[in-house]
């Protein structure tokens, strides 16, 4: 069989892979901690489900306008004044299946052949993947844990050429942890704006951060901020809806029509009932959301106490998302009882499941080998095993 060569370029998703070899093991009875999961182990709040059965029992359950319901829209449009202070129209909103989705549209609507999108690294593993479907070519630029994962302008501005159309910033960032101040996207923009350069800002963790963190959207930094920022958001992560899959874009007219002209010939509307729980989601009081990022908050503290704990091991405590994302590259060149050395982040991880029965993702999926993801949506009790379990694995190298 034949196959594309868009496809044959695709990398599969590395995290996807662990999740579901550490559901393997588990089903086979083992004892696994896993630390791989992307979304929050919390369930969809009562109040969200409630809007969701009241959609199905009111026979909301046709297609919808190809962007989204009107109401929908307008509780995008609510919520962007409110947490953003942002102005939006119905006209600059669309709803997709999934953030995921609303940045595969964007890719697809923006670029081709030649252009280049620069993407910090450590990055979101779907990001290069989904610029290369486009055609585009991914231009990936390392950030440093001195710096917090953050990139600068400085960096951007070497990997400039006459062919960059757009910078990606995801803050707060998977899978780093860590968001931008005001004041470092303030930088970019200024340069973006300068170079006319579109900036794309990944927003879905916004609401989870920590330490009283107040998280900005690049979009509310000025008229031409706005005009020349895509905003990707959805109800995934901050409202523990990552089954439903809703998420949206908030940018200038233009973007937005030509994306619902590609949504409209390929998934039409996301899901109705799925639209009319996120409204709730969006519009209802959000103290299910505070409760879960308290809960979070709580477990980073936890998680990154005992993992920089561990000889070889170190971890800057992350402001936002519920990820750490430890550096364990002091332990590479190692070597486990049978003599097998540690050569980076892969091998580590490996190791870390065949002895310690423990999954996290190895950072080479996001682009930094030095570096594993671990997720703390999972319970206390499984971070302090789990923890415990990759100091005992720590001690058995050599
Ligand atoms: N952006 C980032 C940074 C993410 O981590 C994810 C989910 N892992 C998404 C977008 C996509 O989320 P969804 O498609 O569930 O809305």
């Amino acid at each position: 069989m034949k196959f594309s060569k868009r496809i044959e370029q695709v990398n599969p998703s590395m995290t996807l892979a662990i999740d579901a070899k550490a559901k393997e093991l588990k089903a086979k009875g083992e004892d696994v901690i896993g630390f791989g999961a992307g979304e929050p182990d919390f369930d969809t709040p009562e109040r969200i489900k409630r809007a969701g059965i009241r959609a199905i029992e009111a026979n909301d359950t046709h297609y919808t306008p190809v962007g989204g319901t009107n109401e929908l829209k307008d509780a995008i449009i609510t919520k962007m004044k409110r947490d953003n202070g942002l102005v939006y129209e119905r006209n600059e909103i669309i709803a997709s299946c999934g953030a995921k989705h609303s940045f595969y549209n964007l890719a697809q609507a923006l670029w081709d052949e030649g252009d280049e999108v620069i993407i910090p690294a450590p990055y979101w593993v779907s990001f290069p993947e989904m610029v290369v479907l486009a055609g585009a070519k991914p231009v990936i630029i390392e950030t440093y844990s001195t710096n917090n994962f953050k990139i600068t302008v400085d960096q951007i501005k070497e990997s400039l050429t006459t062919n960059t159309r757009a910078i990606l910033i995801n803050t707060p960032s998977n899978p780093t942890g860590f968001a931008y101040e005001k004041s470092e996207l303030e930088a970019i923009t200024e340069f973006a704006l300068q170079n006319n350069l579109l900036l794309i800002s990944d927003e879905i963790y916004e609401w989870i951060i920590f330490d009283g963190f107040q998280h900005s959207s690049i979009a509310s930094l000025g008229k031409e901020a706005k005009k020349n920022c895509v905003v990707i958001n959805g109800v995934s992560k901050c409202y523990a809806m990552t089954g439903w899959r809703i998420g949206y874009i908030a940018a200038d007219a233009e973007i937005v029509k030509k994306i619902t002209k590609l949504q409209g010939q390929s998934t039409s509307g996301p899901c109705s009932i799925s639209q009319a729980a996120s409204i709730e989601a969006l519009m209802g009081p959000h103290d299910d959301v505070i409760a879960m990022v308290r809960e979070f908050e709580k477990r980073r503290n936890t998680m990154v106490d005992l993992l920089t704990d561990i000889p070889g091991v170190s971890c800057n405590k992350p402001n936002g998302s519920f990820y750490s994302f430890p550096d364990f590259s002091a332990l590479y060149g190692k070597k486990d009882k049978n003599g097998n050395a540690i050569h980076g982040s892969l091998d580590f991880t490996e190791y870390l499941l065949t002895e310690k029965k423990v999954a996290i993702v190895p950072g080479i999926a996001f682009g930094s080998d030095a570096n594993a993801r671990m997720s703390f949506a999972t319970s206390m009790e499984k971070i302090e095993e789990g923890v415990k379990r990759i100091k005992e694995a720590v001690k058995l190298l050599q």
